[in-house]
């Protein structure tokens, strides 16, 4: 009898696991475990200093292997709710990071900084149903206890994908993407701190930051999960 209840409930356990989103095998957690363990290989938070600003970025790890997938599947297999793990990786980071690094903590770790995501064009916002730098930024803040400003920015010029292009093709491509959004019509009275899910060229980073700045509007860093370049 008790052979067969316990049967019965690792036959019902595995109905009530939902796959895990990067292997499909029956996760008791959102990543199945070996996907996890995959994924904290790439861990390895890195500090740099955005060039022509004095913007710090920091990166969670290094875009590639798991997470270079988790970010994929994320963005173009409908998982939003990866961007939940990534962005808690990334404040938990962040958080030793600033304990443990003069150049963050001096830069600034306080309530006194309001976090904004990339944003992404209205019209690929509605294909994909869903920003995944806000859904990062929005768990990165519930870590943090930062204040989440989804709107400080906003996407006006609607980009071709930055995949392939060189670094001036990027930046080139990415002149006037963005505008001030509804938030900050009233201006910030305290530095924005950027959140996106990939840094690569810093073609982005920077575009975000001059757009700001021009606004009269400082930043003090940009933060992404996943960074593939050592400097921008
Ligand atoms: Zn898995």
């Amino acid at each position: 009898m008790q052979v067969w209840t316990k049967t019965i409930t690792s036959f019902l356990n595995l109905f009530l696991q939902s796959p895990c989103p990067l292997c499909q095998r029956p996760a008791c957690e959102q990543l199945c475990q070996d996907c996890t363990k995959k994924l904290l290989k790439q861990h390895a938070p890195r500090t740099w200093k955005l060039s022509e600003y004095s913007v710090l970025g920091f990166s969670w790890g290094t875009y590639g292997g798991m997470l270079k997938r988790a970010i994929a599947v994320m963005k173009y297999e409908n998982q939003p709710q990866i961007a939940d793990i990534l962005g808690k990786c990334l404040a938990q980071a962040w958080i030793a990071q600033k304990n443990s690094d003069r150049l963050a903590s001096s830069i600034t770790f306080h309530s006194q900084v309001v976090v904004v995501p990339i944003p992404m064009h209205p019209d690929k916002l509605k294909r994909r149903g869903y920003n995944q730098a806000a859904l990062i930024a929005k768990s990165f803040c519930e870590i943090t206890g930062l204040k989440l400003k989804q709107n400080g920015l906003e996407r006006i010029k609607a980009t071709e994908a930055q995949f392939g292009l060189s670094i001036s093709e990027r930046e080139k491509n990415l002149t006037a993407a963005f505008g001030i959004g509804r938030d900050f019509y009233r201006l910030p009275a305290v530095p924005v701190l950027l959140v996106d899910d990939i840094y690569t060229t810093g073609a982005t980073a920077t575009a975000a930051v001059q757009t700001l700045h021009q606004h009269h509007i400082k930043v003090c860093g940009f933060l992404a999960v996943a960074a593939t370049r050592k400097d921008g």
